[in-house]
């Protein structure tokens, strides 16, 4: 029997440039341990990447049937509004196919019952955490060949029953090493999964089913290592854990040991934590054993702002978490929400304010992205449930699994506006630019985080980020909506300024 993963079409556009932030970096490896799972099942495994492909519907058809599956598997990511071009797919693989057809992953966990209802096509969903469940599906098949249901199943009219998760992470197997993971000299890995952490607009916890914190054993953590090592050259370890240090690391020494083995390979690392887990020494003796990046998720200058999104850090523990990172000399990329919905213009000052003391305003490529992030609101997130309660869900029949909300305050939406219009243009313009220089739109976060292109006066566009953000907070409450638009033309062509023609 054979299956093959396949990831679906999900070509990147300007508007949706940094709203693959939302997805947990987890999710990189959910093909390779779909494809591992099926392997230790017996099933003979093959992969194919749609995700930059930019094919008519029939040939993206025609290159699936030619696998000859049993088991079609797509690991289906948010296409925002691009999700038509999948189901035309299944559609064209319908009229010709004797496989059976599922989707996996975060946007199908959270939305199977409308993505059932649009592509009905799909025999089954896996929700939530699926290797236990698709071992289960992929035995029972061999025998029966048949979906029956199970625990963690989610088939169309049929009744869902959530699996419990896995017990001991330590006991996955290895993922294979697959798809666009490949090209970059960074492996990720993961050392646990979920998180103690409650925050509104995270999706983490309502993926795993609870507000917990599992670690796999260092020792199963080092054979996968050693193993994956050596099927490809690495000069680099990211880890891909929501929260890699743990409340109890003091008792445990557990990322001590982690970076100590990665020392004696040779390998620098980087990891994503909370801004509770960082204390001064131990993020000494991560930088002096290779540690070389870390994103804090710090979110909000402003206490109350934190307390909304309940992220349980206050502004105090934030700036000692980021004074420690920087004097640790180790690369700090920060998490924030800007424009929280409920935000009031003194918190977006607030916001600024805390930006500005801590040095996270230098650059333009960070500015950028400090300046503009506005919560995303995905179908069957906490939030989504919330804004309709409250008659403040935005949608559009375009984007069946994501929407918009209206602002609490109006002049907080006009200042986000008009820093999501000059952010689109930095973007478009950074993306022609990478694109003359012959670098793919998907390689760019990789290859030129953090750096100006040639041709850029990269002082003068982060000076004019800044300077726009803090016209528009001064101007956004007045009424002359002549004057407004004016001022955001100014910046555009300040902007634009910027760049070679
Ligand atoms: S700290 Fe908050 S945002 Fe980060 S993974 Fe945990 S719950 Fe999610």
């Amino acid at each position: 029997m054979k299956i093959l993963i396949v990831e679906n079409p999900r070509p990147l556009s300007i508007e949706h440039y940094n709203d693959v932030a939302n997805a947990p970096l987890s999710a990189s490896l959910n093909s390779g341990y779909a494809l591992a799972i099926a392997g230790r099942a017996g099933w003979d495994g093959a992969y194919l990447d749609l995700s930059d492909c930019l094919d008519d519907e029939s040939a993206m058809a025609e290159m699936i049937l030619a696998e000859q599956a049993d088991m079609i598997l797509i690991h289906w990511v948010y296409a925002w509004g691009n999700e038509h071009v999948l189901r035309n797919i299944l559609h064209i693989l319908e009229k010709d196919r004797h496989a059976a057809i599922g989707a996996f992953g975060l946007f199908p966990s959270f939305a199977c019952q409308p993505l059932s209802d649009f592509a009905p096509q799909l025999d089954f969903i896996l929700v939530g955490e699926f290797e236990a469940t698709l071992d289960e599906l992929l035995s029972n098949y061999l025998v029966k060949r048949t979906i029956v249901s199970i625990p963690g199943l989610y088939r169309a009219g049929g009744e869902f029953v959530r699996r419990e998760l896995i017990a001991d992470l330590s006991l996955l197997p290895i993922p294979d090493d697959t798809g666009t993971n490949c090209r970059y000299p960074t492996m990720n890995i993961a050392t646990g999964r979920g998180c103690y952490g409650d925050c509104g607009f995270c999706f983490i916890n309502q993926y795993y089913g609870c507000s917990r914190r599992r670690e796999r054993s260092v020792a199963s953590f080092l054979h996968e290592l050693e193993e994956r090592l050596k099927r490809r050259p690495v000069n680099s370890i990211y880890f891909v854990d929501p929260t890699f240090i743990g409340r109890d690391e003091k008792r445990t020494g557990r990322v001590s040991e982690i970076s100590s083995i990665l020392k004696c390979k040779g390998l620098p690392f980087g990891f994503e934590t909370r801004v509770d887990t960082i204390d001064e020494e131990l993020i000494g003796k991560l930088a002096d054993n290779g540690a070389s990046s870390v994103f804090l998720g710090i979110e909000s200058g402003c206490e109350a702002a934190l307390k909304r999104i309940n992220k349980r850090i206050s502004r105090d523990q934030i700036t000692c978490a980021v004074r420690a990172v920087q004097n640790s000399g180790i690369f700090l990329s920060v998490g924030f929400i800007m424009f929280e919905p409920d935000s009031t213009l003194s918190e977006l000052v607030e916001n600024f304010t805390l930006l500005e003391e801590l040095g996270l305003l230098k650059h333009h490529d960070q500015t950028v992205n400090m300046l503009y992030h506005s919560q995303i609101v995905l179908y069957g997130s906490r939030a989504w449930l919330r804004f309709a309660e409250q008659g403040r869900l935005i949608q559009d029949e375009r984007l069946p699994f994501e929407a918009g909300y209206r602002f609490l305050h109006a002049d907080v939406a006009r200042v986000c506006h008009a820093m999501k219009t000059l952010s689109c243009e930095y973007f478009r313009l950074m993306d022609r630019l990478y694109r003359t220089q012959g670098i793919a739109s998907s390689d760019q976060f990789a290859c030129c985080h953090a750096r100006t292109p040639p041709g850029v006066d990269g002082d003068k566009l982060n000076r004019t980020l800044k300077e726009a953000f803090q016209a528009f907070l001064r101007l956004a409450g007045m009424r002359d909506v002549i004057q407004f638009n004016a001022l955001e033309q100014i910046f555009l062509d300040e902007l634009r300024s910027c760049f070679p023609v």
